[in-house]
Formats: structure tokens, C-alpha cells, sequence
């Protein structure tokens, strides 16, 4: 049975039109934007906060007695601690970054470095971003660990025994994502933590996908690292936030030197800041931060649950379409998913699809996804990928099949 279009208890309209982009054109067709994964839009809250802050108080923080800086600081560190309540963690623990790649990145480096030897293990599964691939393989070969890599099963699930095998005595870090983003996976977080910590292991948690699609508590999700981006999460590019529990921040060197990550600077000694602050050297991206606060502020105020809820609604509805579609093949079917519709059409090259889905309008990503693993699994180079967003209808699904329709009269 074909499920309902979702039910309207969530304003998706009032939503939309927020986001004033939505409203346009693209090849004379209204914009059905898809690339959601890839990076989302942004709310008209967003944009005047942002707006905001360098028309009334831009400043640079920390440092400055006047009544700019401390405006600006004051701003900043708001941020700061609206990104703790919506991560449920404590002011202290959130650390600013460029994203969530920086994010695991800092880890890898500040953590990984002090805590990770030679025959240590650092265990990844095989649906990871290569953000959350490449900073461990660089910290094997820095220390001598080994990557261990937790398979998939066929329908794009982690292989949760497989796992569970893998994590032993020599384990020191496990890093999983939260959602994946060629797939759509969810990852059970709370089970893998309570693997990784039965052996003295920690967890990194990379929650690019995570955090924009629902409720994230990285206390009853009991992680010891969580990476996000703002752009993934209707908020700018170019800032993030890595959560760290606070007695592993506290006892990390730091990763980057520079301005304000040190308390004193001598030529014989040089100490450093308290964390968060040990960890984010050089001016910050203060607007970001700010635009970034104004994003998690919006997605409370509509309410993650029931976004959570209106991106379940659209997939299922999106699933039952794209199934009608001929000779398209689904990658990423696991039972617990997220609004990631990855897909091939038989004979036709994803870029193609890609191609003429932007003559209709219609914005999806097409590649590897920075996931080539996750192609090799499948043994495709590359899907077409819809990834959806808490503004999406399922009219846009409607003009996505429609649009593939008419990439396989193009290809007949
Ligand atoms: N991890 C996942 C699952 C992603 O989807 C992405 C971006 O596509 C990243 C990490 C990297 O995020 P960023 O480029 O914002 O650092």
C-alpha cells in the first residue's frame, strides 16, 4: 500500500516561507531543492542575525574593553551556550570549529595524539564521510594504531555483531556516524557507547547528519565527542561545534596555536587557556557563531520531534514513489533511516540524472558523497541522492519523480 502524503499537523508552509530562496526559479521552474545533505538553506533568522551583528556590534571578542567588544563577546558566548542547551551539554564543553570535519579533526589531533600509541585500535565502520576516515588514517600513521573497519549489510545497516567483534582490549577510539549521508542510516550511538566504554574506549560522533533531522542529547546519548556543521543545520558555513565531555577537554593539550588559546606567552614558557578556549586559536568566526545560535534557536521553536516526524512522513511517502520509478535501484534501505533517498537508474549515469533534474528545477547531488567506501560496497561509482529537509512537501517528491520520468524518456 502506497503510504499517505504526511499528515498536516506540522505548517510545512509556514515553514517554507521563511526561507525566502525557496521562492525562486530555477530554468523557469520553481526550485524543489533536494541537496539537503549536502548543505541546507538558511531562514530569514538566520540571515538577520548575521546582518545584525555587523550592523550594530561587530567587534572582535575577548580581548577588547570597549563597549563593541564586549558586545560582541557577549554575543559570542550566548552562542556558545545556546549550542550546550541544544546539545544538552554544559557551556564549557562546546568548542567552536570551522565544521564537523575540523571538529573530528581536533579530536583526532589534541585527543588522539596524547591517548593513541603503536598497536592501539581505532575502530570506524565502513558507511563513514571521509571526515570521519581520513583524520584517523593520518593519526595511524602519525602513532602506529591500526583502522579497523566495521562492515555494512546489504541493505546499508552497520553490522552491529561485526562491531562488536571488532571492539576489544587494544580499542581506544571508536568513530561512528550519527547519520549517514550517502545512506541514511541511523546508528544505534547510545549501544555503540556502551561498547566502546565497556573496554575503556571513547566515542567520537560524527553529527553532521544528526543534528538537523532531530533531537540530539549527547548525555543520554552518552558520546564523549560530538561534530556538527552549521551549514547542514540552517545554519552558515564555515562554523561548527565540537561537544567533548568535559573531563577529556580538560585534560587535552591543545591542537592549534596562537591567539587565545594561551594564558601566557614567554620565549622560555608558554601556558594555555582553560578548555573550551584552549582549543579555539585565532579570531573566531564570531558572526558564524552567532548566525549558528539563531539556527538552533529556529530548529526549537519549530520543534525537533516534529521535524524529526515530518522528514520520517516525507521519506516513507518518497520511498513508495521512487520504488515506482523503472529499473531505479535504492542504495541505503536499513530500517532505522533518515530523509536520504540515494538511488541508481539502470543505465543511465548519475551525473546525467543530475543534469536534467536541474532542467526541471529540481536540486539533487549526484557522486560519491565523500563516502567511496560506501560506492564500493554497492559496487556503483556513484547515486543520485535526494536528501531532504524540514521544508520539503510531498509535492516536491511528486516533481521528482516526474522529473525522472523524464530522464528515462531522454534515455529510451
Ligand atoms: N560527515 C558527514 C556525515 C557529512 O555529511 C559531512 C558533509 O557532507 C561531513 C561529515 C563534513 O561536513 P563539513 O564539510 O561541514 O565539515
Amino acid at each position: 500500500m502506497t503510504p499517505a502524503a504526511p499528515p498536516h499537523t506540522y505548517d510545512v508552509t509556514a515553514v517554507r516561507a521563511d526561507f525566502p530562496i525557496l521562492a525562486r526559479e530555477v530554468n523557469g521552474k520553481p526550485l524543489v531543492y533536494l541537496d539537503n545533505a549536502a548543505t541546507t538553506q538558511r531562514p530569514e533568522a538566520v540571515v538577520n542575525a548575521i546582518a545584525d551583528f555587523y550592523r550594530t556590534s561587530n567587534s572582535n571578542v575577548h580581548r577588547g574593553v570597549h563597549r563593541l567588544s564586549q558586545e560582541a563577546t557577549e554575543l559570542f558566548e550566548a552562542a556558545r551556550t545556546t549550542m550546550a542547551r541544544f546539545l544538552g551539554a554544559d557551556t564549557h564543553e562546546i568548542v567552536f570549529t570551522r565544521g564537523t570535519t575540523e571538529g573530528i579533526n581536533l579530536v583526532a589531533a589534541a585527543y588522539g595524539r596524547a591517548n593513541v600509541g603503536a598497536g592501539d585500535e581505532i575502530v570506524v565502520s565502513r558507511m563513514e564521510h571521509h571526515a570521519n576516515i581520513v583524520p584517523w588514517q593520518l593519526l595511524c600513521e602519525q602513532t602506529g594504531a591500526r583502522l579497523r573497519v566495521a562492515p555494512i549489510t546489504d541493505d546499508g545497516a552497520l553490522d552491529m555483531d561485526a562491531l562488536a567483534g571488532l571492539i576489544g582490549e587494544r580499542t581506544k577510539i571508536v568513530a561512528v556516524g550519527h547519520i549517514s549521508n550517502a545512506l541514511g542510516t541511523i546508528n544505534p550511538i547510545q549501544e555503540i557507547a556502551r561498547l566502546a566504554h565497556a573496554v575503556g574506549a571513547i566515542i567520537v560522533v560524527d553529527g553532521a547528519q544528526g543534528a538537523p533531522h532531530g533531537h540530539v542529547d549527547v548525555r543520554a546519548l552518552d558520546v564523549d565527542f560530538y561534530a556538527l556543521s552549521g551549514h547542514k543545520m540552517y545554519g552558515p558555513t564555515g562554523i561548527g561545534v565540537v561537544y567533548g565531555r568535559k573531563t577529556l577537554l580538560d585534560a587535552m593539550p591543545p591542537w592549534q596555536g596562537g591567539g587565545d588559546m594561551i594564558r601566557s606567552v614567554t620565549f622560555e614558557k608558554t601556558t594555555y587557556n582553560d578548555a573550551p578556549f584552549r582549543f579555539e586559536a585565532g579570531t573566531p568566526n564570531i558572526a558564524g557563531a552567532i548566525g549558528l545560535a539563531a539556527a538552533a534557536d529556529y530548529l526549537r521553536d519549530v520543534g525537533l520531534d516534529a521535524i524529526a516526524a515530518h522528514e520520517a512522513a516525507l521519506l516513507e511517502y518518497g520511498t513508495a514513489q521512487l520504488a515506482k520509478v523503472e529499473g531505479l535501484r535504492m542504495i541505503g534501505t536499513a530500517p532505522h533511516k533518515a530523509g536520504v533517498l540515494g538511488f541508481v537508474l539502470e543505465g543511465i549515469h548519475p551525473h546525467d540524472i543530475g543534469t536534467i533534474l536541474d532542467s526541471e528545477g529540481v536540486a539533487v547531488r549526484t557522486g560519491h558523497h565523500c563516502a567511496q567506501p560506501v560506492m564500493e560496497r554497492f559496487g556503483v561509482p556513484a547515486t543520485a541522492r535526494a536528501s531532504l529537509g524540514l521544508y520539503n512537501t510531498p509535492a516536491e517528491i511528486d516533481a521528482l519523480v516526474a522529473a525522472l520520468t523524464k530522464v528515462r524518456e531522454v534515455f529510451a
